[in-house]
This record gives C-alpha cells, sequence and structure tokens, in this order.
C-alpha cells in the first residue's frame, strides 16, 4: 500500500501574503470551501493577529464545519495564541524563527531562549487542547545539530508535527533530502515541508522532502505566496501522485476549477504556461503534436486533461498542420474537399504568419468565402453610448439590428465595458449562450494602446471564440461579442 501524503494548504495565509492581495472574509470562506471540497487535509486559515478582519475571516472558515483541520499562524507569543483561540480554531501553524541569522537579526535573542519558548508555547497550545504543527522558519539555513534539537523539544512539549520550512527558498532537491533524511530518521513525529520558489524549486524541493521522509507538503494554489510564491499545490499534488503513486486525498479533476476561483478572487492571473492549471497546460498548435495526440494522446501530453479538470485545446496559427485544420473545420460543421481544405490550411497559416492567432471565428470566416457562403450578419451593431465616471453607475445603450428589425436595449454594469456587454446580452435574450472568458491584451504601450479583446462563449455544446480590436475598450469589446454572436446565430440557422 502506498504511503499517504497529506496536504497542508496555506493560499489563505502565505497566499495571501502575495504583494497586492487582501482578501474579504467572506471570500475567505469560499476559497476555504473549495479547498475542502477538493478534499485537502489541513487548511491554514490565516494569522489571527493580523486584523479584526482577518480574525472574522478564521472563525466563519472554523465555524464552517469543514473536514479539513483549521489553523491559524501564530508566532511565539501566547498574544498569538490566545486571538487564535477567540476564532475557534483546531490548531496553530506555530512558527520558530531557528536560524542564527533570524535569531540573532529578527529577535535579537539566543538559541536556548527560542527552546524554551518552543517548549512553553508548544505546551501552552496543547493545554488548549490546540493542535500544533512546530514550524522552523528558515530552517533549510539552520544548523542540522540545532534543528535537531528543536524536533526533541518540539516532541516533549507534544507537537503533532514538525515542519521544515525553506522561508527564502535557499534549497535544492540534494540539499533538501541531506537536510530531511537525517531529521526523519531522528523524528517519532510527523514531518511537514514547506518550500518557497525563489529558485524556481519549491515544488521540486517539496517532491525531494517527501521522498526523504516529510509526510506533510505546506502548498498554495497556483503557487501563490510572498516574493516568487509557495510550493503549488496543483504541481506537487500531480507529481507526488503520477510519478510515484502516492495516496492523496485530493480530488485532482477539481484542480482546474480551484485554480480558476483562487485567480478571480485574488486578482492574481495566472501565466499560460502554468504547469497544470496554465491556459496553455494543455492546449497543442504544432502540426506534427497535434497529429500525434489526435492518434495517440500520450504521444505528447504527460497527463489527461480530464485528471485535473482541463480541457484539450487545440489552436491556430502558424505552426498548425492541416489535421488540426481539419478536425476544427468539422467541428464547425463545414464539409471541404481536399483543394478547399488546402485553401483553408494556406490562409490560416498566412495570417499565422503575421502574428495573429486564428480563432474559429476566423476560420469560419474563412471558410465561407472558400466555400463561397454568403456570411450573412444577423446581428449588427448600428448605436453604442456608454457614460461612466465617479459620479454615474456605469451605463450603456445600444441599438442593434436583429434579423432586420431594430431592438434597443440598455444596462448598467460594474463598468463600461460590463454595462454594454449586459446591454447586448438584453438585445440578445433569444440567443442562448454563456460567456466563458473574457480576455484583454493591450498590444501597444501607452493609454492610446491597441486593445485586442478576445471572447470564448459557450452556445449548447459548441464553444466559440471570437476577437475584437481597436483603441476603444468598449467598443472592441462589443464587436468581439457581436462576431461571436453571429457565429452562434448562423448555426442556429444551419
Ligand atoms: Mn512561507
Amino acid at each position: 500500500m502506498a504511503q499517504r501524503i497529506f496536504v497542508l494548504d496555506t493560499t489563505l495565509r502565505d497566499g495571501e501574503q502575495t504583494p497586492g492581495v487582501s482578501l474579504t472574509p467572506e471570500k475567505k470562506l469560499d476559497i476555504a470551501r473549495a479547498l475542502d471540497e477538493l478534499g485537502v487535509d489541513v487548511i491554514e486559515a490565516g494569522s489571527a493577529i493580523t486584523s479584526e478582519g482577518e480574525r472574522k475571516g478564521i472563525k466563519l472558515i472554523a465555524n464552517e464545519g469543514l473536514d479539513a483541520e483549521v489553523l491559524s499562524f501564530a508566532r511565539l507569543l501566547k498574544q498569538d495564541i490566545d486571538l487564535a483561540l477567540d476564532c475557534d480554531v483546531d490548531g496553530i501553524f506555530l512558527v520558530a524563527p531557528t536560524s542564527d541569522l533570524h535569531i540573532k537579526y529578527k529577535l535579537s535573542s539566543t538559541r536556548e531562549k527560542v527552546l524554551k519558548s518552543v517548549e512553553e508555547l508548544v505546551g501552552y497550545c496543547r493545554q488548549h487542547g490546540l493542535t500544533v504543527d512546530l514550524c522552523c522558519e528558515d530552517g533549510s539555513r539552520t544548523s542540522p545539530e540545532f534543528l535537531e534539537r528543536v524536533l526533541k523539544v518540539a516532541e516533549k512539549a507534544k507537537a503533532d508535527r514538525f515542519t521544515l520550512a525553506d522561508t527564502v527558498g535557499a534549497l535544492t532537491p540534494g540539499r533538501m533530502s541531506d537536510l530531511m533524511k537525517p531529521l526523519a530518521k531522528k523524528a517519532k513525529i510527523p514531518l511537514g515541508v514547506h518550500c518557497h520558489d525563489d529558485l524556481g524549486m519549491a515544488t521540486a524541493n517539496t517532491v525531494a522532502a517527501v521522498r526523504s521522509g516529510a509526510r506533510t507538503v505546506d502548498v498554495t494554489v497556483n503557487g501563490l505566496g510572498e516574493r516568487a510564491g509557495n510550493a503549488s499545490l496543483e504541481e506537487v499534488v500531480m507529481a507526488l501522485k503520477t510519478v510515484y503513486g502516492y495516496q492523496l486525498n485530493v480530488k485532482t479533476e477539481r484542480l482546474f476549477k480551484l485554480s480558476d476561483l483562487v485567480e478571480r478572487i485574488t486578482g492574481i492571473p495566472v501565466p499560460p504556461n502554468k504547469a497544470i492549471v496554465g491556459e496553455n497546460a494543455f492546449t497543442h498548435e504544432a502540426g506534427i503534436h497535434v497529429d500525434g495526440i489526435l492518434k495517440k494522446p500520450g504521444t505528447y501530453e504527460l497527463l489527461k486533461p480530464e485528471s485535473v479538470g482541463a480541457r484539450r485545446r487545440f489552436v491556430l496559427g502558424k505552426h498548425v498542420g492541416m489535421k488540426s485544420v481539419k478536425k476544427m473545420l468539422e467541428e464547425l460543421d463545414f464539409k471541404v474537399n481536399e483543394s478547399q481544405l488546402t485553401e483553408v490550411f494556406n490562409q490560416v497559416k498566412y495570417i499565422g504568419d503575421k502574428g495573429k492567432r486564428v480563432t474559429n471565428v476566423d476560420l469560419e470566416a474563412i471558410a465561407n468565402q472558400v466555400l463561397g457562403i454568403e456570411q450573412e450578419r444577423h446581428i449588427k451593431l448600428e448605436e453604442l453610448v456608454t457614460t461612466a465616471g465617479n459620479k454615474f453607475t456605469p451605463t450603456a445603450s445600444v441599438k442593434m439590428r436583429i434579423n432586420g428589425s431594430e431592438v434597443v436595449e440598455s444596462s448598467t454594469g460594474t463598468g463600461p465595458v460590463d454595462a454594454a456587454i449586459n446591454a447586448i446580452r438584453k438585445a440578445t435574450r433569444d440567443v442562448p449562450f454563456e460567456l466563458l472568458e473574457y480576455h484583454v491584451d493591450a498590444i501597444s504601450g501607452g493609454s492610446d494602446a491597441v486593445v485586442k479583446i478576445m471572447v470564448k462563449l459557450k452556445s449548447k455544446d459548441k464553444i466559440i471564440t471570437s476577437q475584437g480590436t481597436g483603441t476603444d475598450i468598449v467598443l472592441a469589446s462589443v464587436d468581439a461579442m457581436v462576431n461571436g454572436l453571429n457565429s452562434i446565430m448562423a448555426r442556429m440557422k444551419k
């Protein structure tokens, strides 16, 4: 039977320490619920000492009846623990600085005093019925002898777990093993590991720690965290599970959704090339790859997209192959012969060569033209007026021509773009669609930049991507929407 590994998620504590991120208590609860549904074993919900709002969030999470154990961060101070107790948490992530650097310069203290505090405060937590994860801050730059002394003191005081933190991301997998293995030999309580990504090795170091005896991994969704971030939950989980076959409680098919939720709530975008949860993690453009994948997905995919709740995507660009174009045309219900396919393929390559991405609305336009199909514009925008400013509720009104008849609608929104899209939704209420994604890219630098808007719409089981460009973000957004809706309506007519 493979070893069971426990996941401690610290998105709500270390992750929230990402520069620019601050979450309301309600948003923290939303993320905690999603983490619990995913199946993490422990949630570090925040640091009770931080603020009134933080305590409110921790308390909400602690009283939500989650399966996960809920912890608060605390320093080696009674007041931190007392405030955590007020929040009804199950336990404390008790952080003891252990490197000489931290003890001398940060605490102006001594090793002996730190050991005494560990003994006292672990005991204090236990007296109050709290579980304790004793974490050695800057543990990776602490002498192995002292680490062992801290471990023994923590064990004697009845800590539940002993965690080694690579607080500044200083380790490599080899160095991690050198530190962890002797500790694992001596330890009578389970070991945990907490890694940062300053050298881009947080995931590798976390996996190395597990291979050397750690049983609990501290991670954050999307690798959020201070500076370069923490070890990422999705990477660590998938590596442990698929490479080594460890047992985890995580429902991996929920990873993509959770990443998305955290991205939206924190406002920290996931890079497209991010492992596991990036937009491109399961996207293929190059012809050779697409051909291989259509024959057998394993040729160019390590993981099955559905195993993490993602979808495989083929995109069109200059590296595209004939087979992808053929497959995408079939998905769009076009029947083409050999020479028409070649013509469409050549045009896609031509656009791709200019550095442009080819959406499926573009592909449709090319195919219609090659097949000599008159493209009917079912929806046309005739007028658009928006108002926005600090004294107005953003409002938009649109005059549209839909299948020949004039429709006028208006709506409010969180900003002018949202208001305009809401007005279009109202005007096209008979067209079934869902807006799945909305992306803005500024193509050039200044405030007069050309923006490119990409929208992804879903209608019944079809996904349509379309784009709009221009210097006016509202107009470009509306264009993208109208282009996509035209494609949906054309399909309804078929
Ligand atoms: Mn940390």
